[in-house]
């Protein structure tokens, strides 16, 4: 075998969501990864730890059975925080596997390593190598190597690594480019994961996602049909795949752009999940709804897919490309039933400023109405602690969500995430920042979030606290979800609000 790809456990980022509530992911890297080096002619393997819930001894004892060159950890997440809060079961696991045998080459792929290469294998005595941007291209010229060690490696470009104690970062490797999407990562190895009954049906959405009904939530996928995103929001850490230096540091709005694979192309994807039965997918582009060149045509081969008006699916749109109702009937005739909108504040200067060139002024209001106008419903995104921000604020953007009252409510305490612009002006002007991969988790209970220059740390966290068990038990929410999709619906919400998340923070008063 050349390479296994392992997709780690989450480990206790959830707390008591875990067990039923938290989304369970298929791994999309390592799916993307695995498909693109067999297409290359090599051995490829997914140890999918988490879906599996399977025990250090036995992924090792699978490791050892497949035998493989490579082993590459894949840590990306659900969340654009999962990179960094999933490292946390990732380094347990590659120690544990260190420990079992000393030969294992072990390399990590994921935003934490792209964001602090240098940092990681300082730290990380069980990894030996890491993958500086997407890793495409470094990993099919590793592949070719007859043999792989610290030696035999030492030139290859887009990755890190350590020599004799000494780690060192060697020169960018290119990403995929545009034209050659098609070809260079042609799709998804979907069968190589495991299952129960049904392909993918390890799997589960959000809650939201299959309108907060438990059976509606497997078999379930997600899949990109394009890469990166064009903006630049201080707080986001996403297009760090497409990282080309040699900084100590990456920070990832200076990597911005979009690669798109061509919609004739990604539809097939498409296809095979509905001829495994797959019907719950989400579309996990940062910005799915931006270039009509690319989601006009995928809507309408959609469209016809979507018989019996049986997909339930959503995608990420930036708010002001959703104005036009031809727009919103054409992507509900697709059968995206939810559209996942970063609202961020209430407040129009702090919005305006963390979000750079992500929206222009628009009329949140209106462009909700028109949503659910189009029979779309919203999962409507908040972050509490944006520079800027303080008690008023924070009050406008809750009674805003109030206001909008959406399907979908997501509000999450704005942290410095390892690769973002904040986390670098974090590091630069000394403020706190957590000291396990955990805590940069939104739902740990040692999170860490940000203070603003008005309000600690322990204050916003308890805010968003408070702040999700008052909307998700208001009645005029309630309301609408009861109208959506029923009573049962409801319910569920009322037992998931029962879960109260403890936070360390909170406790003492923390920062
Ligand atoms: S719009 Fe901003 S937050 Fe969303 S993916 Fe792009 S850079 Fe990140």
């Amino acid at each position: 075998m050349d390479v296994v790809f392992i997709n780690p456990a989450v480990g206790q980022n959830y707390q008591s969501l875990k067990s039923r509530y938290s989304a369970i992911e298929p791994p999309t890297w390592a799916l993307l990864l695995a498909e693109a080096m067999r297409n290359f002619g090599y051995d490829v393997s997914i140890i999918d730890a988490n879906a599996e819930s399977l025990s250090e001894e036995n992924i090792y004892k699978k490791i050892k059975t497949l035998s493989p060159k490579l082993v590459v950890f894949v840590v990306y997440g659900q969340n654009v925080n999962a990179g960094t809060t999933n490292m946390e079961g990732a380094t347990k696991l590659s120690k544990y596997l260190k420990f079992k045998d000393k030969s294992l080459f072990i390399s990590f792929i994921g935003s934490y390593v792209q964001a602090l290469p240098i940092k990681t294998l300082n730290e990380e005595d069980s990894i030996d190598m890491v993958f500086t941007n997407e890793g495409v291209y470094a990993l099919k010229n590793i592949l070719s190597l007859t043999e792989i060690n610290q030696k035999t490696i030492s030139k290859t470009k887009g990755i890190a690594l350590r020599i004799k104690d000494q780690v060192k970062i060697n020169p960018p490797e290119k990403v995929v480019p545009n034209d050659r999407m098609d070809l260079d990562l042609p799709g998804y190895a979907w069968d190589l994961l495991p299952y129960d009954k049904q392909p993918l049906d390890l799997y589960r959405s959000p809650m939201w996602h299959a309108e907060y009904d438990q059976d509606k939530r497997s078999p379930y996928a997600a899949l990109q049909t394009s890469l990166g995103c064009q903006f630049k929001c201080s707080f986001c850490m996403i297009n760090l795949i497409n990282r080309d230096d040699e900084d100590e540091i990456g920070v990832s709005s200076n990597y911005s752009g979009m690669r798109f694979w061509s919609p004739d192309f990604i539809i097939k994807e498409f296809e095979k999940l509905i001829e495994m039965g797959v019907k719950t997918i989400r579309i996990t582009d940062e910005m799915f709804l931006l270039n009509k060149k690319y989601y006009v045509p995928l809507c309408e081969k959609l469209s016809k897919l979507n018989t019996e008006d049986s997909l339930r699916m959503w995608a990420y749109s930036r708010i002001d490309t959703i104005k036009n109702p031809d727009t919103l009937a054409l992507v509900r005739k697709a059968g995206i039933k939810w559209l996942c909108l970063g609202i961020e504040s209430g407040d129009k200067k702090v919005r305006l400023e963390v979000a750079k060139g992500k929206f222009e002024d628009v009329d949140v209001k209106k462009v909700i109405k028109q949503v659910h106008d189009a029979d779309i419903d919203v999962m409507a995104n908040y972050i509490y602690g944006l520079p800027g921000d303080d008690n008023l604020s924070i009050k406008k953007t809750l009674d805003l969500s109030l206001d909008l009252c959406t399907s979908g409510w997501n509000t999450y305490a704005a942290m410095a995430l390892p690769g973002s612009l904040l986390y670098k002006e974090a590091v630069d002007k000394g403020i706190q920042l957590p000291d396990t991969y955990s805590g940069y988790s939104f739902h740990a209970y040692d999170t860490v979030c940000l203070p603003t220059d008005k309000l600690k740390a322990w204050e916003i966290l308890k805010l968003r606290d408070d702040a999700f068990q008052l909307y998700h038990s208001n009645d005029k929410f309630l309301d609408r979800i009861k109208f959506r999709f029923g009573d049962k619906a409801v319910n569920n919400i009322k037992e998931m609000n029962k879960i109260k998340l403890k936070r360390k923070i909170i406790e003492e008063n923390l920062y």
